[in-house]
């Protein structure tokens, strides 16, 4: 009972290093050190981070003693996946999307714009073929991840003016990473990829006129509402951001098959465990924006998502003629889409939507 109490403390911040003594002797124990793009105790994001590094440690019984460093407390945010890549540290917990500038089918492995949500980019990865495609990019650097959670489907971002046609991004300053942000640069916003930690800096500076995080619950915290008092619901850029435990691949061949299913199973709870805690308390964390802070929700009118939708099509056909492998992932992630997407339009879909209608939601 002690033991667990205090694995409980680990997973509440303290670094996994303080573990207490382990089942296999330290000697012979494996260290992992991992390196994440949160920063330290971030409520949301970085706590899921370091809850899943505790995790890996309190599962293999101390057979693998993972070291958790929080973004810049051994390398930068966006520094993580060559850190990994080249060896000097065993894993990064992050979203791949941000590397799209190494190649650009990474941002399938986190999200795409009009891309899948949590349950169908799981779908895909675990049992339609979206396992063998990430092999395939990551193999270049590499490197080997597993789902290690998801955001759900992020709001539309927090604005200073509201948006009401394609034409209100032009010149628009925004915060909006990966694909997502190539899509409304084709409707003419000036769009950059700062690290969660650097946003609220900048916003309040007026460095960026806009920007989009997560979601009400890990937004809450940035406090953006200070300086962009517009929020819009879901938009089109991630609709269901996968998180990601990514790991050198040669040393992740080095751990016998009983520790990679530690590592494995620890990934995938954790997967389900972010997503699940975000969806309970997106909410009450909305409610809180609106009452304490007197935030103004708003959503894209048709126009504007119709706006975004032609300039998401050129950005595909862009990402399909970089080369043979990133066509390859864009195609068979808009095929295999259409035919989950279906199957759940036609049942949970049909299902939520006339629930929701009666609810009066
Ligand atoms: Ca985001």
């Amino acid at each position: 009972m002690e033991r667990r109490k205090f694995l409980t403390g680990a997973a509440l911040g303290t670094a996994a290093t303080t573990l207490a003594a382990p089942a296999v002797a330290a000697s012979h124990a494996k260290t992992m050190t991992i390196v994440s793009t949160w920063p330290r105790d971030f409520p949301g994001l970085g706590v899921s981070a370091q809850r899943l590094a505790a995790r890996i440690t309190e599962l293999s019984e101390g057979a693998i003693q993972t070291e958790y460093f929080a973004a810049g407390e051994r390398v930068g945010a966006l520094d993580v996946f060559d850190e990994v890549a080249s060896g000097n540290s065993q894993a990064y917990i992050g979203a791949d999307y941000y590397w799209v500038g190494k190649h650009p089918a990474l941002a399938y492995f986190t999200a795409v714009p009009f891309g899948m949500t949590f349950t169908e980019i799981n779908a895909w990865i675990r049992f339609g073929g979206g396992r063998e495609l990430w092999d395939k990019v990551q193999d270049q650097f590499g490197l080997y991840g597993l789902p290690a959670g998801n955001t759900g489907t992020q709001a539309g971002g927090w604005f200073n003016k509201e948006i009401e046609s394609g034409d209100d991004f032009k010149g628009l300053k925004m915060r909006i990473p990966g694909l997502g942000g190539q899509v409304l640069a084709k409707l003419g916003a000036s769009t950059v990829s700062l690290p969660g930690g650097q946003i609220y800096e900048n916003l309040v500076s007026g460095t960026i006129d806009a920007t989009e995080w997560v979601g009400p619950y890990n937004d809450y915290f940035m406090k953006f509402y200070e300086a962009a008092k517009y929020y819009y619901t879901g938009g089109m850029h991630e609709p269901g951001s996968q998180l990601s435990l990514t790991m050198n691949k040669s040393w992740w061949s080095s751990l016998t098959p009983t520790e990679q299913a530690i590592v494995t199973a620890a990934a995938h709870e954790e997967n389900g465990n972010q997503y699940f805690e975000t969806m309970a308390l997106n909410g009450e964390y909305l409610a809180k924006l609106v009452n304490e802070h007197g935030v103004e929700v708003r959503s894209f009118n048709e126009d504007v998502w119709d706006a975004m939708g032609e300039a998401a099509e050129e950005v595909f056909a862009e990402i399909a003629s970089y080369d043979a492998l990133a066509e390859e992932v864009n195609n068979a992630v808009q095929d295999k889409m259409r035919e989950i997407g279906e199957g759940l339009a036609l049942f949970e879909g049909q299902f939520v939507n006339q629930r929701n209608r009666i609810l009066g939601l």
